[in-house]
C-alpha cells in the first residue's frame, strides 16, 4: 500500500476559512484476475464531501493517469457550481448570485446544461424540486451555521423572514437564454440553490468521461451518492451500502449494483436540533420547511443527474404522486418512513 497527500488549498466556505486538504490514498489490493488489480483513490476537495473512486485497472500508472483526469474535472464542476464562493477567469453560480439580478451575465455550456436540467425538473415535480428557493434556503443555511456555533441557542427561521424570502424563489424569473449562454434574473432578489442537483450532474459527467477512457469496471462514490460501471472481476457486482439515518451506529443494509447510479437523500445530511426537532436541509417549498414524508429516498437508476434530482424530489412528493415520476423515468425507489417502515417500487434491488 502506499500513501500519497498532497494538498492545500485554503478554502473559504459559509464564511469561514477552512483547510481543504486534498487526501489521495491508493490502495493496492492484489486481485490476481486477468491481470487487474483494484485501486482506490480519495479526494475531499470536491462537493463538500468525501468522494472514492475505485477501478480495476491493468497498473498503478494506468490508474493514477485516470484518476487525475477525473480529479481535474470534478475540481472544475465543483468550482462553476459554487454558489459560496468564484474563482479566477470563471463565472460560476456565485457569479450568478452576485450578478445576474442585474444584468445578463455569461456562462460556460456545462452551466447552462445544469440550469436547464434543473428549470425543467422543477416541472417534473410538480415546483418541488426548485434551484431558485435559494433565498428561503439561505435562512435555513444561516440557522444551521448559528446552531453549530450555539447548540444551546439552536432555533429555526422567522416564520415572517422564511414567507418574505419566498416571494423571492419563481424559477420564471429565471431567464436563461440556452443559445447565448447567459442568464438573467428577472427578480433581483432571487437567489439559485444547486445543492439538490450539482452533485449528481458532475457525477454523470464523470460517468461520461470514465467511460469515453475505456474504463470498463469501476466506482464512484460521492458521500453515499454511487455510480459504477461493470462488475468486479470475479464476476459479482458492486456492493452498495445504506445507512440508517436516524440510527448511524445500527447495522448497515446493502444491496448490489451494475451499471447504474444509487443516490440517495436523507434526513442525516446537515441538519441541526432545536427543542428536540430535527430541522434537516431538503425544504418544502410549499411549507417552507424540512420535509417530513420521509427519513431517507434512495433511487437507482443510470444516469445520476437524474438520480439527485429525483432523490430530492421525491423526498418531498408523496409516494403515489413519486411512484408516478419514478415510473415516468425508469427508476427504482426505496423510501424510508419516520416509523421505520419502507415502501419500495418492485425492481429495487434486494436489500441485505
Ligand atoms: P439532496 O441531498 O440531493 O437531496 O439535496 C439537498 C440540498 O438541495 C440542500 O442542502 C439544499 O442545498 C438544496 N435543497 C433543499 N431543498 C430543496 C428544494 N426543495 N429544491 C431544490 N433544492 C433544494
Ligand atoms: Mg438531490
Amino acid at each position: 500500500m502506499s500513501v500519497i497527500c498532497k494538498a492545500l488549498r485554503k478554502h473559504k466556505q459559509h464564511g469561514k476559512a477552512m483547510a481543504a486538504l486534498l487526501l489521495c490514498v491508493l490502495l493496492l489490493l492484489p486481485c490476481g484476475c486477468g491481470g487487474v488489480q483494484k485501486y482506490s483513490v480519495t479526494f475531499i476537495d470536491v462537493f463538500d464531501t468525501v468522494t472514492t473512486f475505485t477501478a480495476y485497472a491493468g497498473s498503478r500508472g494506468e490508474f493514477d493517469a485516470l484518476a487525475e483526469r477525473l480529479h481535474e474535472q470534478l475540481l472544475e464542476d465543483h468550482r462553476r457550481f459554487d454558489v459560496y464562493r468564484e474563482y479566477p477567469g470563471m463565472n460560476n453560480l456565485c457569479t450568478l448570485n452576485h450578478l445576474a439580478g442585474s444584468g445578463e451575465v455569461q456562462v460556460d455550456r456545462v452551466t447552462m446544461d445544469l440550469l436547464a436540467f434543473s428549470a425543467a425538473l422543477y416541472g417534473e415535480s410538480g415546483g418541488r424540486l426548485n434551484v431558485a428557493l435559494g433565498a428561503v434556503l439561505a435562512l435555513w443555511h444561516q440557522a444551521r451555521e448559528a446552531a453549530a456555533e450555539d447548540p444551546a441557542g439552536a432555533r429555526a427561521p422567522e416564520e415572517s423572514l422564511l414567507r418574505e424570502a419566498a416571494q423571492h424563489c419563481r424559477i420564471q424569473d429565471l431567464a436563461l437564454d440556452e443559445e447565448a449562454c447567459t442568464v438573467r434574473f428577472l427578480d433581483p432578489e432571487l437567489k439559485l440553490d444547486v445543492g439538490a442537483v450539482a452533485k449528481g450532474f458532475a457525477q454523470s459527467r464523470a460517468m461520461a468521461l470514465l467511460d469515453g477512457a475505456g474504463c470498463t469496471a469501476w466506482l464512484l462514490n460521492m458521500g453515499g451518492s454511487v455510480c459504477c460501471r461493470g462488475r468486479k472481476p470475479d464476476g459479482t457486482p458492486w456492493t452498495i451500502g445504506l445507512e440508517d439515518p436516524l440510527d448511524k451506529s445500527g447495522p448497515m443494509r446493502s444491496f448490489p449494483l451494475t451499471d447504474a447510479s444509487a443516490v440517495t437523500s436523507g434526513v442525516d445530511q446537515r441538519y441541526f436540533l432545536a427543542d428536540g426537532v430535527r430541522y434537516h436541509h431538503i425544504i418544502d417549498p410549499e411549507t417552507l420547511y424540512p420535509g417530513t414524508r420521509y427519513t431517507q429516498v434512495t433511487v437507482v437508476l443510470p444516469d445520476p443527474a437524474l438520480g439527485d434530482a429525483l432523490s430530492t424530489a421525491l423526498f418531498l412528493l408523496d409516494t403515489e404522486a413519486g411512484r408516478a415520476l419514478a415510473e415516468k423515468y425508469a427508476s427504482e425507489v426505496l423510501w424510508m418512513l419516520p416509523d421505520g417502515s419502507q415502501v419500495k417500487t418492485d425492481g429495487f434491488p434486494a436489500l441485505k
